[in-house]
C-alpha cells in the first residue's frame, strides 16, 4: 500500500523576496517529489505542499537549512491541511496582501557568474553594464511596491526578450525568476551626454574623458556618482573646487583588489567586509610606500582612504582604467541627484560629461561607509546594501514614525517587531534635504504599508527632523514622544544587540551634540539606561561654549575654553592662543565669563577638538570631526605611551573633569614630548577615565554590561581602547555593528523607546 499523501500550508517570513527564494523552493519541490506550488506576498512567501510524510520533512529541511545566501528566514510555520492530490509543483502569480509587510533586500553586488559574463566575448552580454541576475543586481533602489515583481519596478517599462523571457522561465536557470534580468536587446542602455553616444562607444568615450581629467557625473544604482581621475590632482582639485567641498575626504573606486592593495592595507577581515555583497566603502589605512600614489587631494591630512569596489557591471568596465574619485553627485550639503533631468540641472556646473541610462531610480540610495574594528563592521554611514533591512525590536508595539536627527538623517519606521532604519539621507539644513527626507518617509511608508500610530523625535525644537515630525503627529492626531539624545544612542545600540524588554545597561554615550533634560548641550555621559528610562550616573564637567556653533567649527575656541575652565593661562606661545587674534580674545573672556551666548556643554567631541587645537594639529574645521579624526591618525601613529589622567567631582551626576588632562598636556608639550605620543596619551586618558567611571557606576547600579555608542566612537583608535579597558574590568562590552555609532542611528533608538513606552 502506498505511504498517505499529506499536504501542509507552510508561511515563510523574513528576506525571502528578490533574493530566489521560490525558484529554490521549485527546486526542492522536485528534489524530494512534492506537488503544490509556491507564492509571493507581501507578507512574505507562502507554500502548500503535499507528499509522502518522509519527502515532506526532507523538503522541509532544505527549507530550513538550505536557502539562497542572500535570504534570511524569520519565521517558519507549517500546518497540515487536506491533500487535494496533486501532481506538479508550480510557482503561482503574486498578490498582494493588505496590511501586512514583509521585508525587502537591498540592492547587491554584481555576482561573480555576472562578472564573468561581462568580461567574456562569446556571452550575449559582453560588455552589457545592467547585467544581473538572481542572485545579484538592484532591488531596493528599483522597487515602488510589494510584492516584488517585475511590473512594480522599474524595469516594468522593459519588455523582455524571447532570450531573456526564456531565462526567467527556465527553472534550472540562474535567472530563473529573476525580475530585474535584462541584455543588449531588451534592457536598459547607457547614453553619453552632451557627446550623444550610446552602448559601448558611450562607455569608451567616458573612458578617455576621465583619462584626460575631466569630471563626470554617473548614474549608478542609488543616486548619480561625480567621478574623476583619482590619480590627477588637477582633476580632484577642480572637483573640491565645483563640489565646494575644502577638504573633507572623497572616496575612490579601485579595480578589483590587487589594485586596492597598491594603495592601502588590508588584513582579511576588512579584505571581507570590501569584497562582500554589500560593497560598502571601507576606511582602510594608507599605504605609505605606495608607488603610485592617489592624488594627494583625495583625503587631505587623513592616514586613512575610503576605498571601494565595483558594485555594478557599469563600475566593473569603467574601472578598467584608473582608479576613480567617485563621489555622490550632488553639491555639498544637497541631498544626491536621481534621475536624468534632474541632474542634467543640478549638475550642470559640476560636470563636464554625463554617462546617463534609462532605467529609472525610484528611490535614492548612497553609497554606505564603515570603519573595521576587532575584524567586523563599525558602521559609518548605513545605506546602500544594508537598508532597508530591518532590525527586531524587543518588543511589538504599536506601529512608530521615528524622525532621527537634524545631522546624518536617517527615519526609522517600526510595526510589530520590526524597525527598518531608512536609508541615509543626508545633513536636514536645508529644503532639497528636507524634500528628500519626505519623499524617502513616503516611499517607506508604502513600501512596508506602515501607518504609524505614534511619532517620536528628539528633545531638541529646532531640528528639521523634530519639526516636521511634530507637524506630522498633529495633522495626524498622533502622540509625539520627546526622547533625549543620548538616551535614544543608547536604546539604539540595546535595540541592535537584541536586548530584551527589562534590560538595563551602562552605556557611555560620547558625541558632539544633544540636548539634554535640564537644557543644556549634553555629549560626555554616562547614563544607566533602559527602553524606558535612564538615569545619568556622570557626565563631563560644563564649560562654556563660547558663541554657541561656531565654536564647533572654531576648535581654538574650544581649546580656550577648555583652559579657562581649568584655570590655566592663555599663554601667547600656544599654537591655540596665537590662532586667535587679541580682539576676538577679549571677547572670548566676555563670553566665557558672563556667558553671554555661551550655553554649558558636556560634550566629548568638543573635547577632541580642544586637545585638536591645543596640540597645534586643527585650529579651524570645514567639516564634522575633523580635529578628532586627524588627531586619532598621529596617536595611531605612536608607540605604547602611557596616559593622561581625568579627575572626578562628587555628586549626582558625578562629573568628570579635564583640568588634569590640560595640565599634563602642556606639561609634556612644553619637553617637546612627539606630537604622536600625547595624542596617543589623550586617547588612552579618556579610555581610562570610561573604565574608572563605569566601576564606579557599577558600584552604585550593580549593571555589569557597558555599551559604547555616540558619535565619537567613530574612532575605531579610540574603541579599541576603551573596549580593552572595560573588558579589563570584565566587563560585558557592546560596540555597534548594525547601525552607525553616530546621529544616523538615532532614529532606532527612538522608535524603540516609543515601541516600549
Ligand atoms: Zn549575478
Ligand atoms: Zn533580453
Ligand atoms: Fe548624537
Amino acid at each position: 500500500m502506498p505511504p498517505p499523501i499529506l499536504r501542509r500550508k507552510i508561511h515563510i517570513t523574513g528576506v525571502v523576496q528578490g533574493v530566489g527564494f521560490r525558484p529554490f523552493v521549485y527546486g526542492a519541490a522536485l528534489r524530494c517529489g512534492i506537488a503544490g506550488f509556491v507564492i509571493n506576498n507581501s507578507a512574505g512567501v507562502e507554500i502548500e505542499a503535499e507528499g509522502a510524510s518522509t519527502a515532506l520533512e526532507e523538503f522541509l529541511r532544505i527549507l530550513r537549512e538550505e536557502p539562497p545566501a542572500l535570504a534570511r528566514i524569520d519565521a517558519l510555520e507549517s500546518t497540515a491541511i487536506p491533500a487535494l492530490h496533486e501532481t506538479a509543483f508550480t510557482i503561482r502569480h503574486s498578490h498582494a496582501l493588505a496590511g501586512e509587510n514583509t521585508p525587502v533586500p537591498p540592492d547587491i553586488a554584481t555576482c561573480p557568474d555576472c562578472l564573468a559574463e561581462l568580461f567574456d566575448p562569446a556571452n550575449r552580454r559582453y560588455r552589457y553594464p545592467f547585467n544581473n541576475c538572481t542572485n545579484c543586481g538592484p532591488r531596493f533602489t528599483i522597487l515602488r511596491d510589494l510584492p516584488y515583481d517585475r511590473p512594480l519596478t522599474t524595469m516594468a517599462g522593459f519588455t523582455m526578450c524571447p532570450a531573456c523571457e526564456a531565462e526567467y522561465r527556465n527553472p534550472l536557470d540562474r535567472r530563473f525568476h529573476a525580475q530585474p534580468i535584462a541584455c543588449p536587446q531588451c534592457g536598459p542602455q547607457l547614453h553619453l551626454h552632451p557627446a550623444n553616444l550610446t552602448g559601448d562607444e558611450a562607455l569608451r568615450e567616458a573612458q578617455r574623458l576621465l583619462r584626460a581629467g575631466a569630471i563626470l557625473a554617473i548614474k549608478g544604482i542609488g543616486g548619480f556618482h561625480l567621478a574623476c581621475d583619482a590619480t590627477n590632482d588637477f582633476a580632484v582639485e577642480e572637483l573640491r573646487r565645483r563640489k565646494g567641498r575644502a577638504d573633507k575626504p572623497f572616496a575612490v573606486m579601485l579595480r578589483n583588489m590587487e589594485t586596492l592593495r597598491l594603495y592601502a592595507n588590508v588584513d582579511p577581515g576588512e579584505e571581507k567586509i570590501l569584497t562582500g555583497r554589500e560593497r560598502p566603502i571601507v576606511l582602510l589605512n594608507k599605504r605609505a610606500d605606495a608607488q603610485r600614489p592617489l592624488a594627494e587631494s583625495v583625503a587631505p591630512g587623513q592616514s586613512q582612504l575610503g576605498l571601494f569596489l565595483p558594485y555594478t557591471p557599469l563600475h566593473a568596465l569603467l574601472l578598467e582604467e584608473t582608479p576613480l574619485v567617485m563621489t555622490s553627485g550632488n553639491r555639498s550639503d544637497e541631498p544626491i541627484a536621481r534621475d536624468n533631468d534632474e541632474a542634467l540641472a543640478r549638475l550642470s556646473q559640476l560636470a563636464d560629461a554625463f554617462l546617463l541610462h534609462n532605467r529609472e531610480i525610484h528611490v535614492v540610495c548612497d553609497d554606505s561607509v564603515l570603519r573595521v574594528h576587532a575584524a567586523r563592521e563599525l558602521p559609518i554611514r548605513r545605506s546602500r546594501g544594508y537598508a532597508p533591512l530591518p532590525v527586531a525590536l524587543p518588543a511589538a508595539g504599536p506601529s512608530i514614525f521615528a524622525a532621527g536627527a537634524e545631522l546624518k538623517a536617517t527615519f526609522c519606521l517600526a510595526r510589530g517587531s520590526r524597525a527598518y532604519l531608512s536609508q541615509h539621507i543626508g545633513d536636514m539644513e536645508n529644503l532639497e534635504t528636507q524634500h528628500a527626507y519626505e519623499r524617502a518617509f513616503e516611499q517607506m511608508r508604502r513600501l512596508f504599508h506602515i501607518e504609524p500610530e505614534a511619532v517620536a523625535c528628539d528633545l531638541h525644537p529646532g531640528y528639521l527632523s523634530t519639526r516636521w515630525a511634530s507637524a506630522f503627529a498633529s495633522g495626524n492626531h498622533l502622540p509625539l514622544i520627546h526622547v533625549q539624545h543620548h538616551h535614544a544612542h543608547a536604546a539604539a545600540l540595546m535595540a541592535e544587540h537584541n536586548l530584551p524588554n527589562q534590560a538595563q545597561i551602562l552605556a557611555v554615550v560620547f558625541d558632539g551634540t544633544g540636548l539634554g533634560t535640564d537644557n543644556a548641550i549634553w555629549g560626555g555621559e554616562i547614563l544607566a539606561a533602559g527602553y524606558r528610562s535612564f538615569n545619568r550616573i556622570a557626565h563631563l564637567k560644563y564649560i562654556r561654549l563660547p558663541g554657541g556653533d561656531s565654536a564647533v567649527r572654531k576648535p581654538y575656541r574650544m581649546a580656550l575654553a577648555h583652559l579657562h575652565a581649568a584655570g590655566l593661562a592663555w599663554e601667547p606661545g600656544l599654537p591655540c592662543v596665537a590662532h586667535c587674534a587679541q580682539q576676538e580674545q577679549s571677547t572670548l573672556t566676555r563670553q566665557l565669563e558672563l556667558g553671554l551666548n555661551s550655553p554649558l556643554t558636556s560634550s566629548m567631541g568638543r573635547l577632541f577638538d580642544a586637545a585638536s587645537s591645543l596640540l597645534g594639529v586643527r585650529h579651524e574645521v570645514s567639516y564634522e570631526a575633523q580635529g578628532a579624526m586627524e588627531l586619532e591618525a598621529l596617536a595611531a601613529s605612536a608607540e605604547d605611551a602611557g596616559h593622561y589622567s581625568f579627575a572626578f567631582t562628587i555628586g549626582e551626576p558625578f562629573a568628570i573633569d579635564p583640568a588634569p588632562v590640560w595640565q599634563a598636556m602642556l606639561h609634556d608639550m612644553r619637553n617637546n614630548t612627539p606630537k604622536p605620543v600625547i595624542a596617543a596619551r589623550f586617547h588612552r586618558g579618556v579610555a581610562e577615565m570610561i573604565a574608572a567611571c563605569c566601576v564606579r557606576a557599577r558600584t552604585l547600579t550593580g549593571l555589569t554590561t557597558a555599551g559604547i555608542t555616540g558619535g565619537v566612537f567613530q574612532n575605531v583608535l579610540l574603541l579599541r581602547l576603551t573596549t580593552e579597558a572595560l573588558e579589563r574590568e570584565s566587563f560585558h562590552v557592546l560596540v555597534h555593528r548594525i547601525v552607525p555609532p553616530n546621529d544616523g542611528g538615532l532614529a532606532l533608538g527612538q522608535a524603540t523607546i516609543a515601541a516600549c513606552a
